[in-house]
């Protein structure tokens, strides 16, 4: 590491700009710059065979959270990969000027439940180079991935998905979420064999880990629970779970739901992802991240995300709204309803329940959703999707709204630790089940070169719940596989570099 922290000495009004500090960091190279065509890279070692490369990023400050390289260079890419991370310049076939900008690791966001186009178009102006359906997943994941070959504009994965797995199994009307039987049917043990089979053919099919609901699906016993654990736990996959339910109240509560799933990695030794701890926890983020810190010094190999708003959304027929047939009216006060932006009541909650479509639900504070956020162990994960203009904020600000209002504003995460949280921790979830992550989620030669090139004076979030789907700006660059779906601010088109990555076992034909 060489230099302040970025956050720093970016985002200090009194010391010298950070465009002017990049731009001392060259004229310091002048002789080198005489060198431009034929030198390149760290030890200087020439071009071989002086061909250019294929792009190169020119003169950003690259930031790598793994090493903690924090300095101007030039990154050479030639076939998808970093060759070089050099001093001084290089010559590309390409080249992008990143000066007084930040190059970083493209995120990789866990929670994407957004897979077509509209959403990977957002996604990418946001920095991500990778979005994975690790929580809903799909219960079909061969065809899942047939499905997106050579089309998919950022690199994407699945889990399988417990709750497509019991939509399918038990015919439940919905495709999505269940709102019928999928959800509240209770397996036999013949069933539950089934439904245990039917996670393990995902997982042969190359799946990234396998996905719960667990408050989507009431019906399922905490025994079925551990079931799908020790299916995971067999393969040594991941579980990536939302839990069984949230708040104070108790049973129901945010800590019994996280005791539960805690409880089954511990017993099976299946590796635990909690997905949203923001939304999940409520008034108990403190007490939830005080046990997340309990497990991981027990050494339970566990992590958690959270995404940086008070509102979360789902399916207004799914169980997880089941508690509000009975609440209180004013309970309804919270609910607003997607698709218009009005405010529920009584009367509009049953007939959109009848109805269907998205709810927003304004359960969280600003105060628990920055401890979660600011947590230095919660990796970053959108939980986002829109449907033709319909859905979340979180789906196009998530990244930008970290970096422009924690990062810059509120100054108690480094942008270090940001990048860290949004790319590298996603990178080691994962990387043991699928060894192709170990290249990505770094700025690093040999590395894919999945890069996000912004500049943190201007990165921001601009979607609201009124227009969820408005772009956040401040990313010039960003590259998926060395070739850019993002470039000078706007969206390229016609691209879809995008890998789908599997399991480290599977293998085509396999
Ligand atoms: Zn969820």
């Amino acid at each position: 590491m060489d230099g302040l922290p970025m956050g720093r000495r970016a985002f200090s009004s009194t010391s010298p700009s950070f465009r002017a500090t990049a731009r001392v960091g060259v004229a310091a190279t002048g002789v080198a710059l005489a060198l431009l065509l034929v030198v390149a890279a760290s030890g200087c070692e020439p071009v071989p065979d002086g061909t250019p490369y294929d792009l190169v990023l020119a003169e950003g400050q690259v930031m790598d959270p793994e090493s903690g390289l924090d300095a101007v260079r030039w990154v050479g890419i030639r076939d998808g990969r970093i060759a070089t991370i050099s001093q001084i310049p290089l010559a590309g076939a390409d080249t992008l000027d990143a000066a007084g900008l930040v190059v970083g690791p493209g995120y990789i966001d866990l929670h994407a439940h957004g897979q077509d186009e509209e959403n990977h178009r957002l996604f990418a102006l946001n920095g991500v180079t990778t979005a994975l359906e690790m929580e809903v997943g799909t219960a079909e994941v061969d065809e899942w991935y047939r499905e997106r070959e050579g089309q998919a504009r950022l690199n994407h994965g699945v889990s399988v998905g417990h709750l497509g797995v019991r939509i399918a199994f038990y015919d439940d009307p919905s495709d999505f979420l269940p709102s019928g039987p999928g959800g509240y049917a209770v397996a036999t043990d013949e069933e539950l064999d089934t439904i245990r089979s039917h996670v393990r053919r995902g997982l042969e099919e190359g799946a990234l880990g396998v996905g719960m609901g667990i408050q989507y699906t009431p019906g399922a016993t905490r025994w079925e629970v551990l079931e799908v654990f020790r299916e995971a736990a067999t393969h040594q996959a991941p579980v990536f779970a939302h839990v069984r339910g949230f708040g104070v109240e108790e049973p129901g509560g945010s800590v019994e739901a996280f005791l539960e799933v805690m409880g089954a990695a511990a017993l099976t030794g299946a590796p635990l992802h909690i997905a949203h701890l923001n939304s999940m926890s409520l008034e108990e983020t403190p007490r939830t991240l005080q046990m997340f810190e309990e497990a991981l010094e027990r050494g339970l190999d566990i992590s958690a995300e959270a995404y940086p708003y008070s509102a979360g959304l789902t399916s207004i027929q799914s169980a997880l709204l089941d508690r509000y047939e009975t609440a209180p009216d004013t309970a309804l006060e919270r609910l607003q309803w997607a698709a218009t932006g009005e405010w529920l009541d009584r009367e509009s909650f049953n007939r959109y329940r009848e109805e269907g479509g998205a709810v927003v639900l304004h359960l969280n504070t600003p105060e628990m959703e920055a401890l979660a956020i600011e947590h230095p162990f919660t990796a970053i994960a959108s939980d986002g999707r829109i449907r033709d203009g319909v859905g979340h904020p979180r789906t196009a600000g998530t990244y930008a709204r970290v970096l422009g209002h924690y990062v810059r504003e509120r100054g108690k995460l480094s942008l270090m630790d940001a990048l860290r949280k949004m790319a590298l921790i996603p990178a080691e979830r994962l990387q043991e089940w699928s060894p192709d992550f170990r290249d990505r989620g770094r700025v690093r030669e040999g590395a894919w070169a999945d890069l996000a090139v912004f500049d943190p004076e201007t990165v921001e979030d601009r979607a609201t719940y009124a227009e969820p789907a408005l772009p956040a700006v401040g990313f010039h660059h960003v590259l998926v596989n060395g070739i850019p779906v993002v470039r000078d601010g706007g969206v390229v088109e016609g691209v879809a570099p995008g890998t789908g990555i599997r399991a480290g076992s599977w293998s085509p034909g396999s």
